[in-house]
């Protein structure tokens, strides 16, 4: 019997040092992020982070990329309603200049749609659906998978039939 590896090999130690230095970075930026957060909220701009959206300066086409890359994490691991990214060549005047993360420019606004009632997020889609106007369209989108998910086993059928 012939077996063909036909897999590419990969070295481990390659994807695990490769994943640290992503997850390193990424939780500089999250410090970075909360810093800016916090110096927002001791002016009582913001409450709580998910009133805010971070908006992102790179000065460098790397960091920008890398930003780019991995957008849509960014809001999750900020704790935050929203984040926008931006190259720019200077940062201008009241840009939180970050110590920690080199090139990195951070402006702190507070979220100007409503809050939605099940994830707390402020968000545009908030009031758009009329069977749900205090939900975002996420969260809307959630409850209607949950209303038309299949029970797990047949056991759970049966007696889901007898209640
Ligand atoms: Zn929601």
């Amino acid at each position: 019997m012939v077996i063909f590896n036909r897999w590419p090999r990969i070295e481990r130690k390659w994807i695990n040092s490769a994943l640290d230095e992503k997850m390193q970075r990424l939780s500089e930026l999250r410090d970075a992020a909360l810093k800016a957060i916090e110096n927002e909220r001791e002016k009582g701009l913001v409450h709580s982070s998910l009133e805010a959206r971070v908006h992102l300066f790179a000065q460098d086409e790397e960091l920008f990329q890398f930003l780019r890359r991995n957008f849509n994490l960014l809001a999750l691991i900020f704790i935050v309603s929203d984040v926008l990214v931006e190259k720019v060549a200077a940062f201008s005047e009241g840009t939180f200049k970050s110590p920690d993360v080199s090139h990195l420019g951070i402006r702190i606004e507070k979220i100007d749609f409503p809050k939605c009632q099940r994830c707390w997020n402020y968000r545009p889609s908030v009031g758009r659906d009329r069977g749900h106007p205090q939900l975002c369209k996420r969260c809307v989108e959630v409850l209607e998978l949950e209303k038309t998910k299949k029970p797990a086993c047949p056991g759970e059928a049966k007696r889901a039939a007898f209640l």
